[in-house]
């Protein structure tokens, strides 16, 4: 072993792994730690067990002076925030492009996870305020058999591993108006998004914005002649001027309770899914690059057999059959009622400031009564105070506003600030025919909310209940496939967040989660305060806040999802203050 001060270069590590040729695999060990590169430094942080095993983490830091990043691209955050994930991107693809199998197992592969249609801060590429760049990846190790082949990993991280740095992290990779492109879209979406607050909005759906994505499975914007881009209609539009873009036009969503109504397959589920994603950036090319909404915008949903710990749904549901107490209600398994009820609760915990519904994921009873089913039902033998008579006083009292996607409950007219009509996927605004439709035919229901919305329980996560632990192992957790995140001996299934957009995220959230627990469930904090410090900790130290490995597969997450991955841990169990 050299002395630690000493500096190891690229040539000493091509002469080591030389030397290591034929050794059995534990022998890589020794490249552990950080070596001088001509143009950069790079470290192994961690070297695999067997090359069947989770690849080497490698880590290299690129200087300014090599980067040539301009300054337009890497200051403020948000335009460096957008070059990083071209980076990002670019060295994925050239990584799969050049990297290959050197023998068995991953041998030889290098890969980073490239990110997806979102913008989002994240740990593969970090591009400094003055264009330094770090960039965290995989490396295979090769091997053959359980024998290193050391020619072939001196080729690797002394040749390839160079030239995909070359290829992708330096100015001079990239058209200069490409890195522009990503940085000033970037920023011009992020300015946008903190303009809805001075304009009194909850979302933004620019003009020209393409909404529709290719499949449920695939992301990317529809291409083709079918495409309608999306049109403002006259009266929501509004003009918002952007640093870069200069003025662009669009359709504003205002506060209060919007309903979209249409028929069906008009383009009503598409324009609320483009809303829900509008919490977060997008890159450019994806066709909602101008669609914003509000970052404390939160999907709410029926997710029936999901468990609920102490939530109070009483404003929503009542006293159950079985005598339950919905004040502090618990279950593991909820029915579609009681977990939107739950959901909207938790989302209203952690200060959300509007809530998305659409009828295609909601409980159908939750969201309405009609006066016939008042009739032949008695309400004390309803315990369900449906969100009809709640919307209204949810944005007068608290100011969460709502946006509903209804297209069969035309009650919802009557207590609707605005109502936009999706047809042929072109929205119009039709507020004030709904009046007069609602004057016309009146429905006769009766406002079934008696008491105002009283404010919710503080509820304490007690921490025991929230064990990473699994068998001999003090932490364990993963993120698994379908959006499930094994968690100690629990399985969290966060498939039902539809504003979960990344593995990467999925990950992060599955440290957060452990941090939560190791440093601010003390018995006192609750579940609003608890987010709060995770998010300071995660805003002052960076991702790196949540594991001290220096991961490169970590993603920025809202306390939103946080707050729903806690919510779904089976055996979470809290104590309810009034
Ligand atoms: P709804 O919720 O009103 O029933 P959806 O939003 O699910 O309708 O849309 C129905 C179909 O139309 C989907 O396949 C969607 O991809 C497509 N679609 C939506 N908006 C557009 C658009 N602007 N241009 C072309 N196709 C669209
Ligand atoms: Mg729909």
């Amino acid at each position: 072993m050299k002395d630690d001060s000493e500096v190891r270069t690229d040539e000493d590590l091509g002469r080591i792994l030389q030397r290591l040729d034929g050794r059995g695999y534990k022998a890589y060990k020794e490249i552990q730690g950080g070596w001088a590169f001509p143009d950069f430094s790079l470290w192994v942080d961690h070297v695999q067990g067997d090359p069947f095993a989770a690849p080497s983490r490698v880590r290299v830091r690129v200087p300014a002076s090599i980067t040539q990043l301009p300054g337009e691209v890497r200051s403020p955050d948000a335009r460096a925030i957008g070059t990083a994930c071209l980076l990002a991107r670019t060295f994925s693809h050239e990584a799969r492009r050049v990297s290959g199998s050197r023998g068995s197992g991953k041998s030889g592969e290098v890969r980073m996870e490239a990110p997806g249609q979102e913008v989002l801060p994240h740990t593969a590429v970090q591009v400094d305020g003055d264009g330094g760049v770090e960039a965290r990846f995989t490396v295979g190790l090769p091997a053959r058999g359980r024998k290193v082949l050391g020619r072939q990993a001196a080729a690797l991280l002394c040749e390839t591993v160079p030239a995909i740095v070359e290829r992708s992290l330096l100015a001079q990779a990239h058209p200069h108006r490409e890195l522009v492109r990503h940085a000033e879209v970037n920023q011009d979406a992020e300015v946008l998004r903190s303009l809805l607050e001075e304009r009194e909005l909850v979302a933004f759906v620019a003009d020209g914005a393409v909404l529709p994505r290719r499949s449920g499975v695939d992301d990317r914007p529809l291409e083709g002649e079918a495409v309608v881009p999306f049109e403002s209609p006259e009266p929501l539009r509004v003009e918002m001027a952007l640093p870069n873009r200069g003025s662009i036009t669009g359709m504003g969503i205002p506060r209060g309770v919007t309903l979209i109504v249409g028929g069906g397959y008009h383009g009503k589920s598409t324009l609320l899914r483009a809303v829900e994603q509008g919490v977060y950036n997008h890159r450019p090319g994806d066709g909602r690059e101008f669609v914003v909404a509000d970052a404390g915008a939160v999907k709410v949903r029926a997710e029936d057999g999901r468990s609920v710990a102490g939530v109070d749904i009483s404003p929503f549901i009542g006293k159950l059959p079985a005598g339950t107490d919905t004040q502090a209600f618990s279950t593991e398994n909820a029915s579609g009622s009681t977990s939107q009820a739950a959901g909207i609760v938790e989302a209203l915990e952690a200060s959300a400031r509007v809530l998305l519904v659409d009828e295609d994921t909601a409980a159908t009873n939750l969201m309405i009564r009609d006066r016939r089913m008042q009739a032949l039902v008695p309400r004390e033998h309803e315990p369900i105070t449906p969100f009809i008579d709640r919307v209204q006083a949810l944005y007068r009292d608290r100011g969460v506003s709502s946006l509903l996607v209804l297209g069969g409950s035309g009650d919802y007219l009557e207590v609707a600030d605005t109502v936009i009509a999706m047809t042929a996927y072109r929205p119009q605004k039709v507020t004030a025919r709904a009046r007069e439709v609602a004057k016309e035919f009146p429905t006769g229901r009766i406002a079934e909310a008696p008491e105002p919305l009283s404010p919710a329980p503080r509820r304490i996560p007690l921490a025991h209940s929230v064990d990473p632990s699994r068998g001999k192992r003090s932490v364990k957790i993963q993120a698994r496939d379908g959006n499930r995140i094994l968690f100690g001996r629990n399985e969290l299934d966060l498939s039902s967040l539809e504003q979960l957009v990344s593995r990467a995220q999925l990950r992060s959230l599955g440290q957060a989660l452990l941090l939560a627990r190791q440093r601010f469930m003390d018995g006192e904090c609750s579940i609003p305060e608890i987010l709060d410090r995770v998010e300071t900790a995660v805003e002052e130290e960076g991702l790196d806040a949540l594991s001290s490995r220096q991961p490169g597969d970590l993603a920025m997450f809202r306390r939103f999802e946080l707050a729903a991955a806690l919510n779904r841990l089976r055996a979470l169990k809290v104590r309810s203050e009034a």
